[in-house]
């Protein structure tokens, strides 16, 4: 085998290999399986092409995308390969010389779709040459838990045998196939995604190699806000007077710009881009604007015309700006993944930058909202199901009958076909597929609902938010804190506030530390019932517990028990070296993030009693009949307008409870029944206005 810096050199024109390149290479090379993940950008794509070269023959490459076979396939011409590739793009005349080229052994690489997989006849034809080695670029798509599932992708599976080529068998050393190797690639995969790669494409004896998600120069915040207060604090940090606080040693981020700001809903978007405005350079990128405006704002951002982007959606995709300093969320994101992505924009040339996450217990609201919608309990499919049972329908029928929004029918008949449990005909008629939907339906619906507890887990961690995400992705570096984040250094974040406890919280975390030396390893809900029930509240003894492991001196991990067949999960608590070491000798040791719990004041305590008295009251209340009239008068003016039932707006118990308590602000409706985020988002104004009237 030839020797592959060599190669690197002569043939690729590189310098050195990139961290992890040469290990992925050499196993590759040596005629092992392998599953690569590596963030964006690492240089994947020289870890199949390098050992390509190294074993001779040809190698084949599957690959999702058009415009990235287009790419490598071009770049690799330039240097001197015989590339070909064949996809729906190109002339047919050119994709059977591609085949023919192959068939003489005259390609060094063949790019091929997944789709090709498909026609008949295709994969025998690739499989009269043994490759050198089988490549498969962007690997998650063939999983459904990857976030870009391709069905295509599952032949992959049932097809690669074949083309492995050569029986399968092993060397004489006992670890080396005789058939062509496959390397699979991506930049993000779950370890549930990584075994699922692992399981589809057979991988015989497959490394994982998983590297390179650390961020060093990544600066990660997370800071509770109310929704209502996170607006001015995306602006006060954009205004960079706060943003000049140091958080590392060395260069500091002095200024906040160019900054992406991701926001959960279009209003929103608009809403935040325009108060950003006012200061600083600023251009909204949401689904509700065209093409041409969309590029419009990302031109404007590459050039450096605005320099705060407010987003909704994959902005940022492919766009290549170095020098974002920093990424704001102003609410929590459906995904980790995801996440990592957005905040995988700063930073970029490797300078100090920050990764600024807003988010509330309530955040959590918005996204199961989203859920039930796309994905609706399974009687409510099931109904759908039985619907198309009856007989081949239309979709305007269908959407009629089941009196569903059309993108709310649409997006459940997407799931149903993918499942089988729809057929879609040539002429727009729906008929029942089998009956084999109901699990794999389950399995995804609980996937995303297992996805959503795993980004508020994320949120109310209380270590290092980097090695969160390494261990998040399955990334096993050496697992230093980074030293950066909110867990790791709250003194230098900009928007969390930290503060020294007070003599009473301060005999709290003492006597945390005594009872903790007397015994280790308690579990929470016991050590505050014995001891500290009557000193405060169970939510701000949580908070110290999550202090005490921000500082680093105690840890806990979720346990659980079985009680009446039931699993119980409750956690523990144990002390580390550290907490040992410091005892209940904690001066100076502790600070505290998030402002103090309220001590009222006699005044304030007055003010409380005397609204919830008031509240009381008015929960009481009964309604106003003038207003319910009015209120039910606007419902029907909305109803037509949206062209469906009254009661789809607001039910009776909505309007009445509305005229009786009067909200006054945003948050006060969402304690209404009936009004979740979606119906605050739709119809909250209107009401605020309408009630004030
Ligand atoms: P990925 O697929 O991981 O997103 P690519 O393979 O497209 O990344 O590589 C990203 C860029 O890095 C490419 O422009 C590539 O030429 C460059 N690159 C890859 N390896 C090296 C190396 N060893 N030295 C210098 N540049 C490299
Ligand atoms: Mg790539």
């Amino acid at each position: 085998m030839a020797d592959l810096d060599s190669i690197l050199r002569e043939r690729f024109g590189f310098d050195s290999f990139r961290p992890h390149q040469r290990e992925a290479c050499e196993t590759v090379a040596s005629g092992r399986d392998c599953l690569l993940v590596m963030p964006t950008g690492a240089g994947k794509s020289l870890c199949y092409q390098l050992p390509a070269v190294a074993r001779g023959g040809s190698a084949l490459v599957i690959s999702p995308l058009i415009s990235l076979m287009e790419d490598q396939a071009g770049k690799l011409i330039e240097q001197g390969f015989s590339a070909a590739r064949i996809h729906s793009g190109r002339p047919r005349e050119e994709s059977r010389q591609a085949c023919f080229d192959w068939a003489e052994g005259k390609l060094d690489f063949l790019f091929i779709a997944p789709e090709r997989l498909r026609v008949p006849g295709f994969v025998e034809w690739l499989a009269k040459r043994t490759p050198g080695l089988i490549a498969v670029d962007e690997a998650h798509c063939i999983s459904q838990w990857g976030h870009d599932f391709r069905p295509d992708y599952r032949l992959l599976g049932q097809r690669l045998e074949l083309l492995r080529g050569a029986e399968r068998g092993q060397a004489p050393d006992g670890a080396r196939p005789l058939s062509a190797p496959v390397i699979a690639l991506t930049a993000t995969a779950t370890p549930m995604v990584q075994q699922d790669i692992v399981n589809q494409l057979q991988l015989v004896d497959g490394r994982k190699l998983i590297h390179g998600f650390r961020r060093t120069n990544l600066a990660i915040e997370l800071v509770e806000l109310k929704p209502s207060q996170r607006a001015d604090a995306v602006c006060e940090l954009l205004d960079g007077a706060r943003a000049s606080r140091p958080h590392e040693s060395g260069p500091e981020v002095r200024d906040p710009l160019p900054a992406i700001v991701y926001v959960p809903s279009r209003k929103e978007c608009e809403a935040l881009a325009q108060q950003i405005a006012e200061n600083v350079p600023c251009m909204p990128y949401h689904a509700g604007l065209t093409a041409a405006e969309r590029d419009k704002a990302q031109a404007a951002f590459l050039a450096g015309d605005v320099s705060v982007i407010v987003a909704t959606i994959a902005f940022g995709m492919g766009i290549d700006k170095h020098n974002v300093r920093t990424v704001i969320h102003t609410a929590l994101p459906a995904t980790v993944e995801g996440y990592y992505q957005e905040i995988g924009r700063a930073g970029r040339d490797g300078k100090p930058s920050r990764a600024i996450l807003m988010w509330g217990w309530n955040d959590r609201r918005l996204h199961e909202w989203f859920l039930d919608r796309d994905y609706p309990p399974v009687n409510e499919m099931r109904a759908l199901w039985n619907t198309l049972g009856r007989g081949s329908i239309d979709f305007e029928s269908l959407a009629n009958e089941l009196e569903l929004k059309p993108e709310v029918l649409s997006g459940r008949l997407d799931k149903l076909a993918a499942q089988g449990g729809a057929v879609l005909d040539a002429d727009g008629f729906i008929s029942q597929g089998g009956e084999d939907w109901i699990e794999p339906y389950e399995n995804q619906r609980a996937h995303k609902e297992d996805q959503l507890d795993r980004i508020l887990n994320f949120a109310q961690g209380n270590t290092c938010r980097m090695l969160a995400l390494l261990n998040h992705f399955g990334d096993r570096d050496d697992m230093t804190p980074c030293g950066k984040c909110d867990v790791c250094a709250p003194q230098r974040c900009v928007l969390k506030t930290t503060r020294e406890p007070d003599a009473q919280e301060m005999t709290v975390l003492a006597g945390i530390m005594e009872r903790l030396l007397q015994r280790d390893n308690q579990s929470t809900g016991k050590l505050y019932r014995d001891n500290f029930e009557g000193a405060m509240k169970r939510g701000e003894f949580e908070d110290l517990l999550g202090a005490l492991e921000q500082n680093g001196l105690v840890y806990t991990m979720q346990d659980e028990f079985e009680k009446d067949g039931r699993v119980i999960q409750f956690k523990r608590v144990s002390l580390t070296d550290a907490g040992r070491e410091t005892g209940n000798q904690l001066d100076g040791a502790i600070v505290l993030t998030g402002a103090a719990p309220k001590k009222k004041s006699t005044k304030q305590a007055k003010q409380a009693a005397a609204k919830s008295a008031f509240k009381k009251a008015e929960a009481k209340a009964e309604p106003d009949p003038e207003l319910v009239k009015t209120l039910k008068s606007w419902r029907l003016e909305q109803a037509k307008s949206e062209g469906v039932q009254a009661y789809r707006v607001f039910g009776n118990r909505t309007l009445n409870a509305l005229a009786a308590n009067k909200p006054k602000t945003r948050d006060e409706l969402l304690d209404v029944p009936g009004i979740g985020p979606a119906k605050l988002e739709a119809y909250g104004d209107s009401i605020l206005e309408l009630l004030q009237g």
